[in-house]
């Protein structure tokens, strides 16, 4: 019925689903017409095509970031560590597209990565996406990279009232003087997501 209604010009399905339910099968019945999400096959190939589309919100959320500061990327070496299908390869097609945030070298590390310290050394942007609390430490990176933490993390805190504090896939206190850039989390590549989420509703009308 929503992908029919003239009313609704976005759908998209909250991850990951309970194991017992097929994500393919739900995910791929939504009308690419409103997947703002970006998740849809139709999607995925116009982008690595490099045709219109909606562009999946955590990478579009993240270009949008990289072009605001205007942060040189061409011929940049990029690493995108972790390969899921919602961030990190689709991040890793984005960063290597002729487009003014693209043209960078690009590397992607996953969970099989040997020697991931020698990548992330010689990395000058880093986008995290491994969902491992506070994994990129100070010695692992060169000065002056740029990093852009996707990973959330809940954590228990003696600290804070609620009793946890979010933390990201970086070691964000100990990395942040080594770095030109850095995204914090919470209020980095989550509100971006969500923006961006938006913007593909607002083109979808
Ligand atoms: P996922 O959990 O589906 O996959 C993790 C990937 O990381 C895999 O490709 C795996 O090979 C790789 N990996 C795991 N451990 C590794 C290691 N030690 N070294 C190298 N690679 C390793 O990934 P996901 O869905 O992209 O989520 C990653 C994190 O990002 C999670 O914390 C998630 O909550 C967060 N996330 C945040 C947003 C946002 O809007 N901020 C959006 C999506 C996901």
């Amino acid at each position: 019925d929503i992908n029919k209604s003239e009313d609704i010009d976005g759908l998209i399905v909250q991850l990951p689903l309970p194991k017992h339910i097929d994500e393919q099968i739900i995910t791929h019945s939504i009308s690419y017409k409103k997947d703002v999400d970006g998740f849809h096959p139709i999607n995925i190939g116009r982008m690595v095509l490099g045709l219109d589309c909606f562009l999946p919100a955590t990478p579009f959320g993240i270009i949008s970031l990289l072009d605001e500061y205007d942060i040189n990327t061409s011929g940049k070496k990029c690493l995108v560590i972790g390969r899921s299908h919602i961030v990190g390869t689709p991040m890793s097609i984005l960063m290597s597209r002729n487009t003014r945030i693209g043209n960078a070298t690009v590397t992607l590390a996953h969970s099989r990565t040997k020697n991931l310290h020698l990548l992330t050394k010689d990395a000058d942007i880093i986008i995290v996406a491994i969902g491992v609390p506070n994994f990129l430490k100070s010695n692992m990176i060169k000065k002056n990279v740029v990093i852009i933490d996707v990973g959330i993390h809940r954590l228990p805190s003696k600290i804070t009232k609620s009793g946890y504090k979010l933390v990201g896939d970086v070691d964000f206190n100990s990395i942040k003087e080594k770095t030109s850039y850095i995204t914090p989390v919470p209020g980095g590549v989550g509100p971006m997501t969500i923006a961006c989420l938006l913007k593909n509703t607002l083109y979808s009308a």
